[in-house]
């Protein structure tokens, strides 16, 4: 090439003009940029360019010819393949860089070039020649896979913090919280376990993590119906609510266990694994066993003087009948009242303590569930003077159950529907018999039940915040009347709206033949 590029400068012959022709037009059919360059002349100036050259800097030849390649950077000269460049020019070798290029428009452009040293026949540099590529889209291509790959990084390394971030903040909580936790895989494995689990238990790692949860101390978990319920919870998501195990444990002896196990649930996905919560409650089941205890001695103690009271009352107003002041009388129907008051009090604590017991027996006959409906709302109706009680039957109802007890429930639930309706003027009751069903409904206009009040209303002992200091009542009615209804495998149940009104009904199986074999 050198010694071409001599002879075309200084050889004149047609041959020659012909071999630089073809020369000219094979460099100028080549799709890289080329330039040459004079080693000998001041500043190294460019002496030829290819069309492809001319094409990618958007120069004409003439604005090319005579330059030092350096005007392609511009202003930008701060890059280190030029010093790259440089080195090998001085050294006469040659080296590949990417540089950045700018176009007559000022357009940038990567060049990858590809300068090499030309030599005379001495071995002198005389020319290097450059081979360019525009490499602009290549170079766009990568940097946005880089700044994509960096952001990914980025995305990574926050993500990592993250959720060590929730590791550590769900450890935490798992470490102080007042339960004894669990986490056990698909085939009730222990994966993991609080320090309170070691604790409560008196149990170490070994003999817990990695074990099923049924093989632990001395089987204490392995409970058919515990086995159940857990089994249900990854297919069908149902947790496992408040199951009591009350059992002997190998360190801690006798013990009242209450536990609660959910599915796992982390950023929104299930995982095969269940979360079990472990709550002593042996210190409360004792406490509430105390009171219970206490209840029903106490109201069992409180029976025989009211029924002494009560029958020397009537006995007083049977012997003082005509000799009474028109207010003594009425003194003597509020004393009277009073202790009607407290021995239906007295006796509701003692249902209640049957029932803890087990002790609900019922007596079951055929009986006329109108009759009865009526009897209970006459007595009612001469209590409630601003009521009217109304009934609404689709006709005869006889059904096998405990009278007493379902004139209980009756009498409940309508006191209830007027005491807790003061400023209405009517209560409706409707019976009527479906299949082999009897349906009773009570219904009140009153003050109606909030939804999360009525699903606590039925426990023992609770009062709906609002009714607590305005009406008297021990909050144990429902609890009574559902237990009855339960014991005659029937339902109760409220729908009830806050200002409009409550709807108590249950039902009860007719139970006899002739119902039945319809
Ligand atoms: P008590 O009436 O002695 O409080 P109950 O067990 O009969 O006890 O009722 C429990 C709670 O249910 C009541 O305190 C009251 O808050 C609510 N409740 C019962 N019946 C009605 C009703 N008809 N309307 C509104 N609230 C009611």
């Amino acid at each position: 090439m050198a010694k071409r590029e001599k002879k075309q400068l200084s050889l004149s012959g047609s041959s020659n003009h012909q071999d630089f022709f073809l020369l000219c037009s094979a460099l100028d059919a080549c799709p890289s940029g080329i330039v040459i360059t004079d080693n000998n002349q001041l500043d190294n100036p460019i002496i030829y360019c290819n069309a492809a050259f001319t094409a990618m800097s958007g120069y004409h030849e003439h604005e090319i010819i005579g330059r030092n390649c350096r005007f392609l950077q511009g202003e930008d000269r701060a890059q280190h393949a030029r010093v790259m460049l440089k080195q090998a020019v001085l050294k006469g070798s040659s080296c590949k860089v990417e540089l950045r290029n700018y176009r007559k428009n000022g357009d940038l452009f990567w060049n990858e070039l590809f300068i090499s040293p030309i030599k005379d026949e001495t071995g002198n540099i005389t020319h290097f020649m450059g081979v360019q590529n525009d490499i602009t889209a290549r170079k766009k291509n990568e940097q946005d896979l880089l700044k994509q790959q960096q952001s990914l990084q980025k995305e990574i390394v926050e993500r990592i913090s993250k959720f060590e971030d929730s590791q550590k903040f769900l450890s935490s909580i798992l470490e102080t919280v007042r339960e004894s936790l669990l986490v056990l895989d698909d085939n009730y494995v222990v994966l993991s376990a609080n320090e309170h689990f070691f604790r409560t238990f008196k149990v170490n790692q070994q003999e817990t993590i990695g074990k099923q949860l049924y093989e632990l101390g001395n089987h204490q978990w392995d409970i058919p119906k515990l086995k159940e319920l857990l089994f249900d919870i990854l297919p069908t998501n149902n947790p496992v609510e408040n199951f009591e195990v009350d059992n002997e444990f190998p360190q801690i002896g006798r013990k009242v266990m209450l536990l609660n196990a959910h599915r796992i649930e982390l950023d929104g996905a299930y995982k095969d694994q269940i979360l079990i919560a472990i709550e002593d409650i042996t210190e409360r089941k004792e406490v509430e066993q105390r009171k219970d205890d206490f209840l029903a001695i106490a109201s069992h103690e409180f029976k025989t003087p009211l029924t002494t009271i009560k029958g020397y009352l009537q006995a007083f107003t049977r012997s003082t009948a005509d000799m009474l002041s028109e207010k003594q009388k009425q003194l003597l129907e509020k004393i009277i009242l009073q202790t009607t008051r407290l021995n239906t009090m007295v006796i509701e604590l003692l249902d209640v303590a049957k029932i803890k017991t087990g002790n609900l027996t019922l007596n079951k006959t055929v009986i006329d569930l109108n009759k009865l409906i009526r009897e209970t709302m006459e007595i009612m109706q001469s209590a409630t003077p601003n009521h009217s009680i109304e009934l609404h039957t689709t006709g005869d109802i006889s059904l096998l159950a405990d009278e007493p007890h379902i004139a209980q429930v009756l009498n409940n639930l309508l006191s209830n529907a007027i005491k807790y309706a003061p400023d209405s003027n009517k209560v409706v009751i409707y019976a009527t018999r479906i299949r082999d069903h009897a349906k009773v409904s009570v219904k009140d206009f009153g003050l109606g039940i909030s939804i999360s009040e009525q699903k606590r209303i039925f426990e023992r002992f609770y009062r709906a915040g609002e009714v607590q200091q305005k009406y008297a009542g021990m909050g144990v009615g429902l609890y009574i009347c559902e237990q009855i209804i339960k014991e005659h495998d029937g339902s109760l149940w409220v729908e009830s709206e806050p200002g409009k009104g409550s709807t108590f009904s249950f039902t009860l199986p007719v139970g006899l033949k002739e119902y039945n074999e319809e």
